[in-house]
């Protein structure tokens, strides 16, 4: 595809939605040991919110509307550090991307350069924080390289979402500061951040839902 329409927009939510739910109980898992447990839920109910939404969607319905209605259900429903978190970014999201019936690569860096910069302006966490955005910003570095390489909207997602597992899982040995696990001091070490979790199997499925 050379570019990515409504359609894609939608299957991207509904694949996290169902890739939410399968891990529940692994991103519980991780917030349980330098959280309070809840990761797992929060994403789950806020994500499972949005899908009786995304039926019988109006005829303008844009990847903008759409990114826009998965903000304000996040920020609706699902409370704690994340809801607010990955609410701003998808708001931020929807204004980078506009109006566009489709999205090219330009247009993907956009929205995802939005969506990091979003969470950071609400949270205020740098990279190396031990938060999703160790996820994230990788993810926009690799976007925003395959773009100027002159990659295809599949591949850049498909790199975006590889550096993004690649910093979920370089928050392991880092302390936290910022979030519940900086309370925590060096008893984070060795736990991955559950955010840059939910942040790398968000941008998987990104991905994953692309058809060729
Ligand atoms: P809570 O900590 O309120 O229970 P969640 O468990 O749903 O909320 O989300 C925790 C995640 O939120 C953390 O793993 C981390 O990735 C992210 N997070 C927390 N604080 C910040 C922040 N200031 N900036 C970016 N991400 C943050
Ligand atoms: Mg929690
Ligand atoms: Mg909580």
């Amino acid at each position: 595809a050379l570019t990515l329409d409504t359609t894609w927009t939608v299957r991207w939510i509904r694949r996290s939605a169902e890739v939410l739910a399968a891990s529940r109980a692994a991103l519980n898992t991780l917030d349980r040991d330098i959280g309070d447990g809840d990761h797992g839920e929060n994403m789950d109910r806020g994500f499972q919110a949005i899908l009786p939404k995304l039926e019988n969607l109006a005829i303008e319905t844009t990847p903008g509307t759409v990114l826009k209605l998965v903000a304000t259900t996040l920020i609706s429903t699902v409370g704690g550090a994340a809801g607010p978190l990955y609410g701003t970014a998808f708001l931020k999201a929807a204004g980078a991307v506009g109006t566009a019936q489709s999205l090219d690569a330009a247009a993907l860096v956009a929205l995802v350069t939005a969506a990091r910069d979003g969470i950071v302006l609400r949270g205020k966490a740098e990279e190396g924080d031990k938060t999703m955005i160790d996820a994230w910003t990788p993810a926009v570095n690799a976007a925003a390289a395959a773009q100027a390489a002159g990659s295809g909207v599949g591949a850049l997602l498909l790199a975006a979402a590889d550096a993004a597992a690649s910093g979920a899982q370089a928050t392991e040995p880092l302390v936290a500061r910022k979030g519940r696990a900086s309370y925590l001091g060096e008893r984070a070490i060795g736990h991955r951040d559950p955010g840059s979790q939910s942040t790398s199997l968000l941008l998987r499925a990104a991905a994953d839902v692309v058809l060729a």
